[in-house]
């Protein structure tokens, strides 16, 4: 690739409105909450149920014993994905518009700076630990479809029904109530939908709908940094659709000297807006974990704004920063912006701030 000169390179980047500009501008967004600040190690989730607790349980005897953030990571989404009740995470996730579940995960070490994912993957339980083996032996990032499933039986995992029963009935349910609003569309349909439906709720949104994916992040006694993103995705989905959860710097980011970030929610909009590595670098900017968060729910809703939409995707955020403190920010307001976080004081549920 030609390089260009380093001149005309800040004059472009001046153009744009990048650089000291842009960071002052994200710098004066208030923060509502006083980040706390709770030491190293520590290991959090964006679940708030008890299986989240039970992650992060699971996780922390990992991390009290002196390991690394990165087994701790994969420990606690594990569980996760495990519990087949939770229809947003791995076995017993809600399938794709053709009853099939298809899942995606990455996980990302801070300490190597390296990563792992997977997406649209079918059969296996763990996609996280699927996705470090794309990270630890593999010289590739990302592994899709059944080249993941592939992956994944070379190394001895076995090939499973992910459909639960609940699974099953929700996914009949949701065919039962279809209509020409589907995900397919002209793009007036994307615009009324974005809009909110213009008043009525289209059928099949009245049907069960799911959105839900896990983070589990962690810093370690040593300080390093670690984390997994974790889903089934979106509900219904297109089959092969992609979301989030599975691209570094959208759904997940680490950075070893900072900290580390995830998203749930309406990944398009996650991916436009490579919303984990715009919190990272927010945090790197000198902007606490709480900040950042809230920082990237502006970011998204101002995008929106500027070609005209008054669009608010469901997104929340989670991040932590290497010293230990961590945040939360979702979007619409009133929406859940809880995340549980173990330290060394115990575990607890800490409230961030919706917006927008
Ligand atoms: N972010 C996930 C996706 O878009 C879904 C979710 O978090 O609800 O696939």
């Amino acid at each position: 690739m030609k390089k260009m000169p380093r001149r005309r390179f800040l004059r472009s980047a001046a153009a744009l409105g990048l650089g000291a500009t842009a960071a002052g501008r994200w710098a004066q967004v208030p923060t509502r909450t006083p980040p706390p600040g709770r030491g190293i190690p520590l290991v959090l989730t964006s679940h708030t149920n008890d299986t989240g607790r039970e992650a992060l349980g699971q996780a922390w005897e990992i991390l009290a014993g002196g390991g690394t953030a990165l087994d701790a990571v994969e420990r606690g989404a594990n569980v996760i994905e495990l519990d087949p009740d939770d229809t947003s995470v791995g076995y017993g996730g809600l399938p794709n518009a053709e009853g099939v579940v298809q899942l995606d995960a990455s996980i990302m070490d801070g300490r190597t700076y390296s990563a792992g994912a997977v997406a649209a993957l079918e059969g296996i339980k763990t996609p996280s630990s699927v996705a470090r083996l794309v990270m630890e032996r593999t010289d590739h990032v990302l592994i899709v479809g059944p080249g993941a499933q592939r992956l994944a039986v070379d190394f001895g995992y076995r090939v499973e029904n992910l459909l639960t029963e609940r699974a099953r009935q929700a996914w009949l349910r949701w065919r039962e109530n279809l209509s020409e609003l589907d995900d397919w569309g002209p793009p007036e349909h994307l615009a009324r939908r974005r809009r909110g439906g213009g008043g009525e709720v289209p059928p099949h949104e009245r049907a069960e709908f799911h959105y839900g994916t896990t983070n589990v992040l962690a810093v370690d006694a040593k300080g390093d940094i670690a984390g997994v993103t974790t889903t089934s995705g979106l509900s219904w989905k297109i089959p092969y659709r992609v979301g989030d959860s599975p691209i570094i710097g959208a759904g997940l980011y680490v950075d070893n000297s900072v900290g580390a970030a995830g998203a749930t929610g309406r990944g398009e909009d996650v991916i436009k807006s490579c919303a984990s590595y715009f919190i990272v670098l927010r945090m790197k900017e000198g902007r606490t974990p709480q900040q950042a968060c809230e920082d990237a729910v502006e970011m998204i809703l101002d995008r929106y704004r500027a070609v005209g939409l008054d669009f608010v995707p469901p997104e929340k955020f989670v991040a932590l920063n290497k010293a230990g403190q961590y945040g939360c920010a979702s979007m619409p307001s009133g929406s859940d912006c809880r995340l549980t976080v173990r330290h060394q004081g115990g575990t607890e549920t800490y409230e961030g701030v919706s917006l927008g």
